[in-house]
Parts: C-alpha cells; sequence; structure tokens
C-alpha cells in the first residue's frame, strides 16, 4: 500500500466514528491544491538534466499550509500527496495553526554537487513561489534537505518577493532567522511523549530496555534523551547496521562518533556488538522506536516484535495491516502525527519569532514545545479512554474534528 493510501486509511478508520458527510470526506481525501514543474539543472558537465519537482498543498482550513521539501529518487506526486496529509493531521493533532502540505525534487542528491544542487534549489523555488508565502504556504527541511538548503531558498524567497520574508520558510540556519532548539526539537518531542507514555501506565523509564531504528536527526536526539531520562538504549542502526549492548549504550559517545566518521555512519564503531536490522526490530526490549524510514512494521514482522511499545518517530513506519497486528496484540502505538510533530512545532517557534523579529531562548522554546507535545498528548490520551480508541484513532480524531470545525467556522461547508 502506498503511502498516501495508508495515510487514507488512518483518515477513513478514524472518520468511521464521525458523523461526516461525504462531501467533506471528499475534500478531506483530496488536496486543495497540486503543482508539478520541471526543474533544468545545467551541470558542470555542460549537460541539461531536467527533474519533477513537486508540492502538494492538501488543507490550509487552520493556518498556512505546511511541510518539508525533500529530494529523493522515490519521491513522486503520490508520495508527497500522502506526506502533505499527514501534515495536516499532524499539526491539527497537536494544534498548531497550520495546515498540511509538502514538497519535493525526484533527484538522487549525491549524484549533484553543491553548485548544482543550490541550483536545483533556486529554480524549483522560483517555479513554485507563487503558491508560497509567510502566510500561505511555509516549507522546511525534510529527507536530503538542512538548514543549508532552507538558506539558499530564503535568499531566493526574498529576491522573488523584493523583500525581507524569511518567515517563508523554516528550519533556516540560526543567523538567517532560524530558531534555537529546531536541531533537536524533533528527538526531545518523541522523547517528552514516551516519558508521558510511560507515566500514564505507570513505568518506571529506568526499567525500560530502548531499542532505535536510524541514528539520524530524529534518532539520535530521542536515543539521547530518553537515555538522560534514566532508559537503557540497548540497540541503534542506521543504513551501515546496527550495533546493541543489553547492559545500554553509550548514546553520547555515538553521537559524537558519527560527527567525525566516514559519511557520519555508525560503521565501524568500537564499543558495541553489530547486530541486524531484524535483531534491532524484533529484539528483546520494551520500547521500540522506529525512526528512519516508511513501512518498517508490516503484516510480514509485526507478530514478531516484541517491544510492548511502539513509538512512531519517523513517519508512516508502520503499514496499516502492520498496525492491525500491534492493536491483536495489545502493543501500545504511540501514532507519527503525534510522536514527531515536536519538529514542526519548533518550526512554528521559528515562524513566530519571525514574523515578530524577537528571538527567544533556549529554555522559552523548550517550555513552549514541553507545553504543546504535553497537552496533545493528554487530548489524545484521554479520548482514547473514553471512547475506547488506539492513540492513532484518537489522534486522527481530534484532528479531524478541528480542521472539519476550522472550515465550518469559515462557512467553507455551508
Ligand atoms: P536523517 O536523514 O537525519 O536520518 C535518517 C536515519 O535513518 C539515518 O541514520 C539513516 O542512516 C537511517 N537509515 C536509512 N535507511 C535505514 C535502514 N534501512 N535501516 C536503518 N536505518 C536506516 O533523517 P531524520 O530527519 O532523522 O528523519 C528520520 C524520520 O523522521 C523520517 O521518517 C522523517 O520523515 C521523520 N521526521 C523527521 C523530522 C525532523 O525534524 N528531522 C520531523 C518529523 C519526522
Amino acid at each position: 500500500m502506498s503511502l498516501a493510501d495508508a495515510t487514507k486509511h488512518f483518515f477513513e478508520q478514524a472518520a468511521a466514528g464521525l458523523d461526516l458527510e461525504p462531501g467533506v470526506r471528499q475534500l478531506l481525501e483530496t488536496p486543495q491544491r497540486e503543482v508539478m514543474v520541471q526543474v533544468p539543472v545545467v551541470k558542470d558537465d555542460g549537460t541539461l538534466e531536467v527533474y519533477l519537482g513537486f508540492r502538494v498543498q492538501h488543507n490550509d482550513a487552520r493556518g498556512p499550509f505546511k511541510g518539508g521539501v525533500r529530494f529523493h529518487p522515490s519521491v513522486d506526486l503520490d508520495e508527497v500527496r500522502g506526506l502533505a496529509a499527514l501534515m495536516t493531521w499532524k499539526c491539527a493533532a497537536v494544534n498548531i495553526p497550520y495546515g498540511g502540505g509538502k514538497g519535493g525534487i525526484a533527484v538522487d542528491p549525491f549524484t549533484l554537487n553543491k553548485r548544482e544542487l543550490k541550483q536545483m534549489t533556486r529554480t524549483f523555488i522560483s517555479k513554485i513561489f507563487p503558491f508560497l508565502g509567510e502566510k500561505i504556504d511555509v516549507p522546511a527541511p525534510d529527507v536530503n534537505t538542512n538548514a543549508e538548503v532552507m538558506g539558499w531558498i530564503v535568499d531566493k524567497a526574498n529576491e522573488l518577493a523584493h523583500d525581507d520574508v524569511r518567515g517563508v520558510v523554516t528550519g533556516k540556519p540560526i543567523e538567517l532567522g532560524g530558531s534555537v532548539g529546531r536541531t533537536e526539537a524533533t528527538g526531545r518531542g518523541v522523547a517528552l511523549t514516551t516519558l508521558r507514555l510511560l507515566k500514564y501506565l505507570g513505568q518506571d523509564p529506568a526499567k525500560m530496555k530502548v531499542a532505535v531504528q536510524g541514528f539520524g536527526n530524529n534518532g539520535s536526539y530521542t536515543a539521547y534523551y530518553l537515555s538522560q531520562a534514566g532508559c537503557r538504549i540497548v540497540a541503534v542502526s542506521d543504513i551501515s547496521g546496527g550495533f546493541g549492548d543489553d547492559n545500554g549504550l553509550d548514546i553520547p559517545a555515538m553521537m559524537e562518533y558519527c560527527k567525525t566518521s566516514d559519511k557520519h555512519l555508525l560503521a565501524g564503531y568500537p564499543d558495541a556488538s553489530p547486530i541486524s536490522n531484524e535483531q534491532l526490530l524484533e529484539g528483546d526490549v520494551d520500547i521500540l522506536i522506529p525512526a528512519a524510514l516508511e513501512n518498517q512494521i508490516t503484516a510480514d514482522n509485526a507478530d514478531r516484535i516484541k517491544a510492548s511499545i511502539v513509538v512512531e518517530a519517523a513517519n508512516a513506519p508502520t503499514t496499516p495491516e502492520g498496525d492491525k497486528i500491534l492493536a491483536e496484540r495489545n502493543i501500545k502505538v504511540v501514532p507519527d502525527i503525534l510522536a514527531n510533530a515536536g519538529g514542526v512545532t519548533v518550526s512554528y517557534f521559528e515562524w513566530v519569532q519571525n514574523l515578530q523579529s524577537f528571538y527567544w531562548d533556549e529554555d522559552t522554546v523548550n517550555t513552549h514545545l514541553t507545553n504543546i507535545m504535553h497537552n496533545a498528548f493528554d487530548d489524545i490520551w484521554n479520548l482514547a479512554k473514553e471512547r475506547n480508541l488506539s492513540l492513532r484513532t484518537a489522534a486522527y480524531t481530534i484532528a479531524i474534528e478541528r480542521v472539519v470545525k476550522a472550515m465550518k467556522l469559515k462557512g467553507m461547508l455551508l
């Protein structure tokens, strides 16, 4: 099942319990706008390559479209469509004033040098600029895009707007209006939701064994903050392989190792035993945190997962079939639209700071982040209890109700 179909499936699962008219459902199942553009790049060897770029704007009833831009060969309209819808539900689930959007270019960015990458980014932005704006659609980093790319985007947007429109994109370098705490925000948010769940379940973090798949931005900070809270991180992995230690891995040392290792990967880390991806996912742990890719927990492996808690740090790591098996086995799943919302929440803070030209310190950012994540978790937990729903269906239910209410108040559904 594609990511767009999986997102639609989870939407429909929650919508089934709500009294939505068919026309309203149709509005929410389809994006408001899809843009597809050619992105020509003249390479240094003189050849012309033409890539396809996409921006999908799913829903803006609650505020400007918000969502990352990814550079990856697998990007296509369907994937971007699914991720855009996921952003609408994520922003509404944690109650920040944004709609959902997503963008991307179908390209392997590692085949381009920096000048070519910069030209591609700037051309893409000039093609979709009519649809962007600080109060219209605000992109951010995603897979294979980072603060540097956001810097190129803001420069091109300023040029086209003849203005300083730095709030048109988030995830910028601090020097260009980025927010302190944004780099750590997604992992910090994943840790906050995990610890909130443990509190509700009456479980002691110090007794928890945790496995984290993916040791990039999200996974490494998730592992770090959970280890700081006393959890024992017994397995982590990245594309180069996994490492385990039943006594607990030294996460700060592993993060330090990746700063200087080949391609910033864990390969060759000397102080833990190598493990396979299967061993990581199916190992003897209390909490499993997929923080890398889509479609990791599926019909093929969900019945072998030993963790009693799965926290979805990645977007869409569990397929609908895998989710059904986890539910049948009473495994608690903290859904992606709640667990990884810390990133977009601090992007929202960055945008607020840009619009006000007034910058917060790290304590202020982290206090607001904690409040938003805790309030969102509590609302979703309470609804799940009250209506006997999974946390995912409760999160979607709250999100859908908020979006529909905004559409009604705007008179869009009359
Ligand atoms: P990243 O590129 O920094 O890290 C990805 C990690 O996954 C890397 O360590 C990579 O080596 C690893 N990986 C790739 N393939 C793997 C495989 N087959 N097995 C094990 N590990 C593998 O990306 P990120 O920003 O950390 O994003 C990870 C996930 O979190 C994605 O699903 C992304 O959409 C989601 N997410 C990220 C943010 C954010 O702010 N960074 C916010 C919300 C959601």
